[in-house]
Parts: C-alpha cells; sequence; structure tokens
C-alpha cells in the first residue's frame, strides 16, 4: 500500500506577522520540490494568530496549513480556547491534537484528545493524533504498552481522515533519535494496531515520525518502514532546514 508521505512543521508557540517570509520561502520550495515531482505533501502549523494570514498565502501552493490544538466542542463559554470549526474557517486543512506539550501542560486525556479528534473529523479537518512514551516507560520497557494504550484511547472512529504521530516524548526537542530499528519496531507496531481496529482502512493511515527531526537525520529516518513522514518541530521555523527534510522524497 503506496501512502504519501506528509512532512509536517509543528512551529509551537514560535512566529509573529513577518514569519510569513518564512512561509513565503516554504511555498516556494514547496513548488520546486512538486515540479520536481517530489512524492512528499509539505504543511506548516503556525500559531493560532497567524494561521488566517498563512492559508492566503499559501492558497493555490503546495503548502497546507493546519493548526497545533482545537477543543472538542464548535462553540460556546470557554475563554481562549478554538474550535475545530474556527481552524477550518480561517482556512486550516488538519489540526494536531495530543501533542506530548498539551498532554503535560495541559493535562490532556486519552479520551479529551480523542473528543479533539471527532471534532477536527465534524469541522473537515484531518487530524494529526500524537503519541509516544517517556524515556523512564522506553527504558522500563514500557514503549508498547503506553503507545498502545494511547492509540486505543486516543483515535477517533474515522481512520481516513486520521493520520498517527509517533513522537517518543524523550527525543522532543532534545537532539535525541531513537535507533532507527526501534522506530521500525514502534511504527510496525502501531501499523499492526491500526490494522486490529481499522481493517483494511488501517493500512492507508500515515504514521509520521516526530522528535529531533533535522535535515542530517531525516533521510534514514523517512526511509524506515512505515514511516510515512514527519512531524517537524525546531527545525520547521528555518525553511532551508525544513525543505532539505520534505526534500529527501525527491
Ligand atoms: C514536536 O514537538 O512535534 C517535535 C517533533 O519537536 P522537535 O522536532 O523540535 O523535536
Amino acid at each position: 500500500m503506496a501512502r504519501r508521505p506528509l512532512v509536517a512543521g509543528n512551529w509551537k508557540m514560535n512566529g509573529l506577522s513577518a514569519s510569513i517570509a518564512e512561509l513565503d520561502k516554504i511555498i516556494v520550495g514547496a513548488g520546486a520540490l512538486a515540479q520536481r515531482s517530489a512524492n512528499v505533501d509539505v504543511m506548516v502549523c503556525p500559531p493560532a494568530t497567524l494561521i488566517a494570514n498563512f492559508a492566503v498565502a499559501a492558497r493555490g501552493s503546495n503548502v497546507a496549513i493546519g493548526g497545533q490544538d482545537c477543543h472538542a466542542l464548535s462553540a460556546g463559554a470557554f475563554t481562549g480556547d478554538i474550535a475545530a470549526e474556527m481552524l477550518r474557517d480561517a482556512g486550516a486543512q488538519a489540526v494536531i491534537v495530543g501533542h506530548s506539550e498539551r498532554r503535560q501542560y495541559h493535562g490532556e486525556t486519552d479520551a479529551a484528545v480523542r473528543a479533539k479528534a471527532q471534532a477536527a473529523h465534524r469541522a473537515g479537518l484531518l487530524a494529526i493524533v500524537c503519541v509516544g512514551e517517556t524515556r523512564a516507560e522506553r527504558d522500563g520497557g514500557r514503549a508498547r504498552e503506553v503507545v498502545g494504550a494511547q492509540l486505543d484511547g486516543s483515535l477517533p472512529e474515522n481512520a481516513a481522515a486520521t493520520l498517527v504521530a509517533y513522537e517518543p516524548i524523550w527525543a522532543i526537542g532534545t537532539g535525541l533519535t531513537p535507533h532507527p530499528s526501534d522506530v521500525a519496531d514502534m511504527h510496525g507496531f502501531i501499523r499492526t494496531r491500526l490494522g486490529a481496529r481499522f481493517g483494511e482502512a488501517g493500512e492507508t493511515v500515515r504514521i509520521l515520525y516526530g522528535g529531533s527531526v533535522k535535515a542530517s537525520n531525516a533521510k534514514e529516518l523517512m526511509a524506515t518502514a512505515n514511516v510515512d513522514g514527519a512531524l517537524v518541530g525546531g527545525a520547521s521555523l528555518v525553511a532551508g532546514e525544513f525543505l532539505a527534510i520534505a526534500g529527501v522524497y525527491r
């Protein structure tokens, strides 16, 4: 089953209106990759304040715009929160849910993440559902158990509009990455779990790897079995570095 890879940039809480200059470079670079028939989708997930402007700038280009989080409900008295419908209205095509920083700093449970993923689907967005173990869980031999439970609890019903991002927490922003054989092992495990849950549709779900992906390690990580692209944090803030990661699919 051929799955078209996705390289998505998670800008986290970084970027001001002037950062559109970096997006413009990404748009030009992604266009050049497309012209060379590169087999890759490119997405940028800026902070919510930039989504509308970025979506206008990216219209008609090869770059999709996504959000970093959404509320489970479509409207209501939830000060500071943003509904999936609002992201969609601003021009987003996808939203990341259950990032480990949301789980850690905002106490998001698997059930809450699942509700957000369902909200994304209700609004017509792709849901990028993040899972991943801590260093202690990996060292304790519990990585599969933890990720399996996160998948069971966080994934919504609709496989077709869902992506999984496997992001070992200890690899995020640390410069550390798992050995490719450990990535292959976990992505294979996730693929099997998706098959058990969704049947044949589980084969179509893209599984991204995230955690300290850079231009220098992207080739090896992206060539790993069942790795269908990357969710990139720090390295996505610099157009050249981000494009070099997407460029491994040239
Ligand atoms: C992330 O937070 O989604 C991430 C992968 O970050 P980084 O690439 O900076 O490790």
